[in-house]
């Protein structure tokens, strides 16, 4: 029985809806809808095509699409097993018939008669026995609710089907079209206009019950924008905190004599960011700096200096890195280097054993340790400092935002210096970076090799495979990189029956070809048992657990391995000098970026060093992304390029880490938009609202802020 709607707004329960009980309430909670307006908000993941009307005579064998077809003959339940009816029947069209199977479904014998038209939407079979379709979607042709040509689809959880969802969605449409509990318009209509946006009541709408495909695209702009515009606001407003006074001075700036105790001068870009490390050092108040450069453009040294600020004027510091490997690759390096100039570096990471872990911690308490280097261990809560002047933190990405604030928040005014390897654009730094300072090092230093890059496809393998060979004897090492071993997702429709998502109308999808991913189980174990017997290869992936990975890095890094088949997880990384050769398989998986870092794992020494990008896919846009990689080393040039080729999501979500992850903010639908102006729209518009209104307190701009603050609640209070 319906329930009657008390209150029909966006507050609604989620419980008030028909269908859901406590149960299913509880499953909805689970995905974090809890009101209509969480719901309106969930979005579709792809639509089913159900407006491709096909007939009997020429929907082809595998086809996803309708049929319209009438009963012919009445359906039959028939028991094949203990608790498994089978339902058959068969109906026509002008052209033909199709024979309808169902399973466990026996209600279809009382809903279709002879006579009776419906839609049938699902897989087509044709055989030479006739055409069939097995449990499609069956909707009445002169039902009350006309027939939509665009169907979405979910991402569900245990308990919730896409039918319960789809008629949830619908009724919370209808509650917050509401017009006094309702969504309210947020942005103002000359806004709108001048942007060419459409309101967010249509937007919501368009997004969930399309009528035509392009109506997707106006809602995605229009709730892409929302995101971006929000992000940028709340950015302006909270982000850009006061400059942060600091009690304690740092008077001390040999700079003659760190750079005396290095073996090479600075390249012009690691000055510039030494000298701006050095002012605001010496402000008087709390730094906030991130230095990008490309891989191997030298930002460690560039850390290093700050570190020795803290320390020649008394303070602690302390530098985080995402990996053990990595951790203990920059205590080599730098224990070494402060220990030469009197200094005691420490070293914590998980795999220490507890006595060794606490030994370390209490010197950082008591101050005897000036320097420690680690992974996350450093922000577990029994690591004190006696004065933490400085807090680095290494490939600042793979950190949460949380994370990255928890040691700096173990000092009082500590200084921040981030690092990241992930080139941004310019422009798209000076657009998202408001509360940071930003180095950029776009200088290698000298004699660094370009690594030469190539485009080739599988016809190629075999010469390939010689290259590797080659390489190899010639003592160097190999890097071979495969997409992630995820199996393509399948969505479920309506009717039970799953799709694979390249039948379907992905929502903001591209139209490029996809060619079958390589599995790097299968290929890791094609290499090392059938074409290369003869060496040591070996296989990380992502689901391996970090100390296995670990050691098989280490391995790999003292030359015990010959090839490394691997997912991305080598990306952040570890010195391999004579790693000399960098294959990527299906390489138009990847975004430019992504390849560009992984090609940085090559030319670490002083060998000649190749990266093969391998593909089949014939789509010309891929391929010319491709090319670009072949054409320039400059990390800069090649996310500017990037960026216009696939928008600024891939960017943002590579910029603030794992967007996901609960405190920060979700740009999920932003995501989707390829439209790199609408960024940097939103950013201007962001700025033109809060010069006119900085606090967002005119009446103006009520909605919008109320909107705004309830997303930073959401989102876990703000801090981004
Ligand atoms: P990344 O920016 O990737 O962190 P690193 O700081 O690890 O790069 O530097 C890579 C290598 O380059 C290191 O071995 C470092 O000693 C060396 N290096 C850094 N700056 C210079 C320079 N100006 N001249 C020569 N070698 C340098
Ligand atoms: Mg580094």
């Amino acid at each position: 029985m319906r329930k009657s709607l008390l209150q029909t707004g966006k507050d609604t329960k989620i419980e008030g809806f028909y269908g859901v009980g406590a149960k299913r309430a509880e499953a909805f909670h689970k995905m974090g809808i809890f009101t209509a307006e969480d719901m309106v908000y969930h979005f579709p993941r792809a639509y089913e095509p159900r407006g491709n009307i096909k007939t009997t005579a020429d929907a082809e064998d595998g086809e996803i699409c309708s049929l319209i077809l009438t009963v012919a003959t009445e359906p039959k339940n028939a028991m094949i097993r203990k608790g498994m009816t089978l339902t058959k029947f068969s109906a026509f069209d002008a052209d033909g018939t199709c024979n309808l199977i169902y399973f466990n479904q026996p209600y279809i014998k009382d809903a279709a008669h002879k006579g009776m038209t419906f839609r049938f939407f699902g897989k087509v079979k044709r055989e030479r026995t006739g055409v069939s379709m097995t449990s499609p979607v069956m909707e009445s042709v002169n039902g009350t609710i006309p027939l939509r040509d665009y169907v979405p689809i979910y991402s569900l959880t245990a308990g919730i089907t896409q039918k319960l969802m789809g008629s949830v969605v619908r009724e919370s449409l209808q509650a917050v079209q509401s017009e006094t509990d309702g969504i309210k318009e947020f942005l103002p209509e000359e806004m709108r206009k001048r942007l060419g946006i459409c309101g967010i009541k249509d937007a919501l709408r368009m997004i969930h019950m399309p009528r035509v495909m392009e109506e997707t695209n106006i809602a995605v702009r229009r709730l892409a924008f929302d995101e971006l515009y929000l992000f940028a606001l709340s950015m302006g407003l909270y982000g850009k905190d006061e400059k942060t006074k600091c009690n304690s001075s740092y008077p001390n700036t040999d700079r003659h004599r760190f750079l005396s105790s290095l073996s090479y001068a600075l390249t012009g870009a690691q000055t510039r960011t030494f000298d701006a490390i050095e002012a605001d050092m010496t402000s008087g108040y709390r730094m906030n700096r991130l230095v990008v450069g490309d891989v191997g453009s030298g930002k460690t040294v560039c850390a290093a200096y700050a570190v020795y600020l803290a320390l020649i004027n008394g303070k602690q510091a302390a530098m985080m890195a995402p990996t053990e490997i990595l951790a203990r690759q920059h205590y080599g390096e730098l224990s070494v280097f402060f220990g030469a100039m009197g200094y005691r570096t420490g070293l914590l990471v998980g795999s220490m054993t507890a006595a060794a872990k606490r030994k370390v911690i209490a010197s950082l308490a008591d101050g005897t340790t000036d320097f420690v280097i680690g992974t996350h261990a450093l922000i577990e809560d029994a690591v004190t400092f006696t004065d933490l002047g400085l807090a680095v933190i290494d490939e600042q990405h793979r950190f949460g935002a949380g994370q990255r604030s928890l040691l700096a928040k173990k000092g009082e005014n500590t200084h921040v210096l981030t690092m990241s390897a992930t080139p941004i654009p310019r422009t798209l730094a000076m657009a998202v970076y408001c509360d940071t300072d930003v180095s950029i090092i776009d200088e290698m230093p000298p004699g660094r090799q370009k690594v030469d890059t190539f485009l080739v496809n599988e016809s190629y393998r075999a010469r390939l495979n010689a290259f590797i060979r080659k390489n190899i004897e010639a003592g160097g090492q190999v890097y071979i990189v495969c997409p992630a071993v995820e199996e393509e997702e399948t969505l479920v429709s309506e009717s039970g029956e799953a799709f694979p998502e390249s039948d379907l109308l992905m929502l903001g999808a591209q139209t490029e070809d996809k060619p079958k991913k390589k599995a790097a189980v299968d290929f890791a174990k094609l290499l090392s048992e059938e074409i290369f017997p003869e060496y040591r290869s070996n296989f990380v992936h992502g689901k391996l657990n970090g100390k296995e990975k670990d050691r098989i890095m280490s391995e790999f890094a003292a030359g015990n391995i010959d090839i490394l088949v691997s997912t991305t997880v080598i990306e952040v990384g570890v010195n391999v000098p004579r790693a000399t050769l960098m294959i990527v398989e299906n390489a138009e998986t990847f975004g430019l970026s992504a390849l560009h870092q992984l090609r940085g794992r090559v030319g670490r020494g002083t060998r000649k060093s190749y990266c093969i990008l391998v593909s089949d896919s014939r789509s010309q846009k891929a391929r010319e992304r491709l090319k670009i990689l072949c054409e320039t080393n400059d990390g800069f040039r090649i996310a500017e390029k990037d960026l216009e080729m696939r928008g600024p999501g891939d960017f943002l979500e590579q910029t603030y880490g794992k967007t996901r992850q609960s405190g920060e903010f979700d740009l999920g639908i932003a995501s989707l938009e390829r439209d790199v102006k609408l960024l940097y729209t939103a950013f201007d518009e962001a700025k033109r609202t809060l010069v006119e209104d900085p606090e967002l307190s005119s009446e103006k701009n009520k909605a919008l802020a109320r909107v705004l603050m309830e997303k930073l609640r959401r989102n876990g209070g703000g801090a981004f």
